[in-house]
């Protein structure tokens, strides 16, 4: 018997080792089951000498029961595993719990039932619902609810079919292969300027070094023609690609893009799988691109830790995103950690951007990362004109959110047959509703929060932690009736406005809740490039990887929105999300045009904004972050306190803060109350800590966290590289 050392997927267990029985194969990376006590539990063989721990006598070690019959996870996974716990002060099993899906890629059937026509009369009537489906299936296989998407009938009228000898049950194996993408499928002419790009990061994929990459391009440019190049090049030498994009249910875009240029869709990956594609992706991708594995992966920021047999190359896509940061279990950034990914395999990767992230622009600056720009739009189109619309001076009326500038613009595009967006990062009808009687506020019983009004649901929302209630007819302090009222904008209020403004409009509304399938998104795509929607009204699920020729207006209808509150990255932020949003306009023949309503055209933000002065505003965010020992100059860490009893969080904080290390390159404020003071019943203090770059921010934040003994009741959450401060 051989020693071994496990990381087993449980975090409250360090690892432990265990025997090997002589003739069972397991090297590193395999997974196995193994005995705890009486129970069974799941964990990983790690290299020999990298974890940390005690030996137990080798009379006493408890062999492994079984090795579970999946690839290896390949070396360089590994290693990403133990920098990712490091660096984001998180349990390893936490992390190589998103290596293996939570486990669901394991386990499970081998083979599922799908559905087919069988050619035969069938017995029973042909109502006209069969009549369809027989049109439609045509030679169409797959499960009930993809059939009845297809047919565009309820699974009930499949069901019938089936009994009626019209539809046949086939066995098929899950991990059957995927079709394969032709590099050559559709080779699109490239611009002089995009030639140049794409050339240099094929010659980066042929190199098969790390070699990280800024693919800083206006909107519009053709950044995804571009590193479509490179991603042909990976294809040809049999290596994998994953392109990781922020928003997966907005993926209908890039997977028809994908689908014309290659000949076949690539390979999803987000949380919503369901279990059946779970394990036959996650199988793919292990098997690697040789018999039908997985070739290119398109996924939300969890397909980063996916066992790639043969990774060739990672593109970000949009990396600006900040929801590739992840904020609850293990906090890390994706942007961040694809570029150790690519590190320890040894591979480029692209970060792409028309607004990057101060950091990335930071590194490129310093020369770590290599710079390639696309300046100017794809096919001669022009970036927007922007115009700003001081709401002091040009007051929309009382209950409006539309200054007269920006209606007339909306108008004008009406008569002129061409399609407006307007944009207000705020779901729902109104943020807060109050009663006129007593003054009584709605609020979230278990979060320090308003409640949203959802006029299309008819309910009042919690965004935070998704309590919902109807909305009642009278109020539930004073009794009175009829004397609710909204105040503030959000989208479904705009839309209001707009229909009020212009009747005969053809209005959309775009947010997550409108579009929450990717069938709707797909929808709601085909609605705005086919011209069927005039006005579009949506949040920030709008901003990004659109492309409507007809749009010419853009409307921002609150920029101040963003300003609000003690968030850190604001400026950014509200730069990068409104730049996004106007790269919306004008992207086809006709020029577009940006308007901004906002109380302070000076801020130095809007006024950049006003002038199309990127540098100038990176410039002077970089400056002050500079100032500040913010990242990138120096680094930020926050930590979170939470319990569900006041007295014991805010006890727990107090004794954090007493321990509380006393260096000369690290500052620690707090502790405070969290602006978020509850959140899904949870009492909650934070610190911010603020370290210059000499000092090793994660054994400062480790030591101090040790030495504070917690009650069981109090949940300790650290978040390096901190986006959110609520
Ligand atoms: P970005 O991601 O930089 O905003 P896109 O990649 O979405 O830009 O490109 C904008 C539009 O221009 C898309 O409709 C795209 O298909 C088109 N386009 C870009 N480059 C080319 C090209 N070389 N040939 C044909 N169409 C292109
Ligand atoms: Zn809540």
């Amino acid at each position: 018997m051989n020693r071994v050392r496990l990381l087993i997927l449980n975090a409250a267990l360090g690892p432990l080792d265990y025997g090997l029985a002589d003739g069972m194969d397991a090297p590193a990376g395999s997974v196995v089951i193994a005995p705890l006590g009486p129970r069974k539990v799941m964990g990983i063989v790690w290299d020999e000498g990298r974890l940390p721990g005690d030996e137990i006598a080798f009379e006493r070690l408890r062999p492994i029961l079984e090795v579970v019959p999946v690839p290896t996870l390949p070396a360089p996974l590994r290693r990403l595993i133990e920098w990712t716990a490091d660096y984001y002060c998180a349990p390893l099993a936490s992390v190589a719990r998103m290596a293996l899906a939570s486990g669901g890629a394991l386990g499970g059937p081998a083979t599922m039932t799908e559905y087919r026509l069988t050619g035969a009369e069938g017995s029973g009537r042909l109502t006209a619902q069969r009549k369809t489906a027989l049109e439609k299936l045509g030679g169409e296989q797959g499960t009930m609810r993809e059939l009845a998407a297809i047919a565009g009938v309820s699974e009930g009228v499949l069901r019938g079919m089936a009994n009626a000898g019209l539809i046949e049950p086939v066995t098929v194996a899950i991990d059957r292969p995927y079709p394969p993408a032709d590099p050559d499928h559709h080779q699109p002419d490239l611009s002089p300027i995009q030639a140049q790009v794409a050339a240099r990061l094929t010659d980066a994929v042929q190199a098969q070094d790390f070699a990280p990459f800024l693919l800083d391009g206006v909107t519009g440019s053709g950044k995804t023609e571009t590193y479509f190049e490179p991603v042909a090049e990976a294809i040809r030498m049999g290596r994998q690609v994953l392109v990781l994009l922020p928003e997966i249910a907005l993926t209908e875009n890039f997977l028809a893009r994908f689908t014309a240029r290659f000949g076949a869709a690539p390979v999803l990956w987000h949380s919503s799988l369901k279990s059946t594609e779970r394990r036959r992706a996650w199988r793919a991708i292990a098997d690697g691109p040789e018999n039908g594995g997985a070739q290119v992966v398109v996924g939300a920021r969890s397909a980063l830790f996916l066992p790639y047999a043969r990774l060739g190359l990672i593109v970000v896509d949009e990396a600006h995103e900040i929801s590739f940061k992840q904020d609850d279990g293990v906090r890390y950034n994706a942007r961040d950690v694809s570029v150790m990914r690519a590190r320890f395999e040894g591979v480029p990767v692209v970060l792409a951007s028309a607004t990057p992230a101060l950091e990335s622009l930071h590194m490129a600056d310093i020369g770590v990362y290599e710079r390639l720009e696309l300046p100017a739009r794809f096919g001669g189109a022009s970036l927007p004109k922007v115009r700003l619309i001081n709401l002091i001076e040009e007051k929309p009326g009382s209950g409006r959110w539309l200054a007269g500038p920006l209606i007339d613009g909306l108008r004008e595009r009406l008569e002129k047959g061409e399609q407006s967006l307007l944009f207000l990062n705020r779901r729902g009808y109104a943020p807060l509703t109050l009663c006129r009687n007593c003054g009584h506020r709605f609020k979230c019983p278990s979060c320090s929060a308003w409640l949203v009004e959802h006029r299309l649901s008819a309910r009042l929302a919690c965004h935070h932690c998704g309590f919902e209630t109807r909305v009642p007819d009278a109020c539930p302090e004073c009794g009175e009736t009829d004397c609710l009222v909204a105040c503030g904008p959000g989208v479904e209020r705009i839309a209001d406005e707009v229909r009020d403004l212009f009747p005969d409009a053809r209005i959309a509304l775009a947010t997550s809740d409108t579009l929450n399938t990717p069938e709707r998104a797909a929808e709601f795509i085909a609605m705005a490039e086919g011209r069927a929607i005039d006005i579009i009204i949506g949040t920030q699920l709008v901003t990004k990887g659109f492309h409507f020729p007809e749009l010419t207006l853009v409307g921002v209808v609150d920029a101040d929105l963003g300003l609000e509150g003690g968030d850190l990255r604001a400026g950014e932020r509200t730069y990068s999300q409104i730049a996004q949003v106007a790269g919306r306009a004008g992207r086809g023949a006709k020029p577009g045009e940006v308007m901004i309503q906002t109380r302070h055209p000076d801020a130095p933000v809007i006024a950049a904004l006003a002038e199309g002065d990127r540098d100038g505003f990176y410039a002077a965010e970089t400056a002050a972050r500079r100032d500040a020992g913010a990242p990138p100059f120096g680094r930020w860490a926050a930590i979170i306190l939470s319990s569900e009893d006041e007295r014991e969080a805010r006890a727990a904080a107090a004794r954090l803060g007493d321990a509380r290390p006393r260096l000369a390159d690290v500052q620690i404020l707090g502790p405070a109350p969290a602006p978020l003071a509850l959140l899904r019943g949870r009492y909650r203090y934070r610190f911010l800590v603020n370290a210059r770059r000499s000092a090793n921010l994660q054994a400062v934040l480790r030591d101090w966290i040790a030495a504070v003994p917690f009650p069981p009741g109090v949940r300790v959450g650290v978040d390096i590289d901190p986006y959110s401060f609520v």
